[in-house]
């Protein structure tokens, strides 16, 4: 059983999923299911899957990514702690490399309309405006999202080229 600390007020938050070594798209499945059985996080809903090519090294198998919606009382850093531990659960190592090949990569996408920065937390997540691979499955679970410091999804989806991305179920 996790340990994490709540805090009490129930808050949504937007939880990225990827995964490119050993069966990426059961990966995602057991990722998703860890999140939801944490203490202090409550299941709301979850996209798709999608497969794009990698992002960065290009020697590295494709990318299976997803996006939930979880109900929170753990403070960011705690909900932090709790997905790194289920990321080395789930046999990541980690190698040095940026974007480099993982089994899994949990990131904390949104927390509520909080803005975060932090040596080892930015929220909204770097990146979240111009990745199909998250901007795509986030848009399918929350159309009418407001990002802080963005804008609307629809906006920046319209911006962000799709090209490579596969929905797979
Ligand atoms: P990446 O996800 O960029 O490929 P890692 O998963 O290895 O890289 O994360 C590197 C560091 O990113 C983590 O140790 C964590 O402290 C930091 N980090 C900053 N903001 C976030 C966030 N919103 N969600 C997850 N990790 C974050
Ligand atoms: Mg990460």
């Amino acid at each position: 059983m996790s340990t994490g600390k709540a805090h009490g007020r129930e808050t949504l938050v937007y939880i990225g999923l990827g995964s490119n070594l050993d069966n990426p798209g059961e990966q995602i499945l057991r990722g998703m299911a860890a999140v939801a059985e944490l203490n202090g996080c409550r299941f709301l809903a979850r996209s798709g899957r999608y497969v794009s090519p990698p992002m960065g090294p290009q020697d590295q198998p494709d990318y299976v990514n997803a996006v939930m919606a979880i109900d929170c009382v753990l403070w960011p850093a705690s909900l932090l702690d709790q997905l790194q531990a289920i990321e080395i659960r789930h046999g990541r190592v980690r190698s040095g490399v940026r974007w480099g090949a993982r089994t899994l990569d949990l990131d904390i996408l949104l927390y509520g309309q909080e803005t975060i920065a932090t040596a080892d937390l930015i929220i909204p997540h770097p990146g979240i405006a111009e990745r199909a691979f998250v901007l795509v499955p986030l848009a399918e679970i929350a159309p009418g999202l407001m990002i802080p410091g963005k804008g609307p999804i629809a906006d920046l989806l319209e911006r962000c080229p799709k090209d490579g991305l596969i929905r797979i179920d």
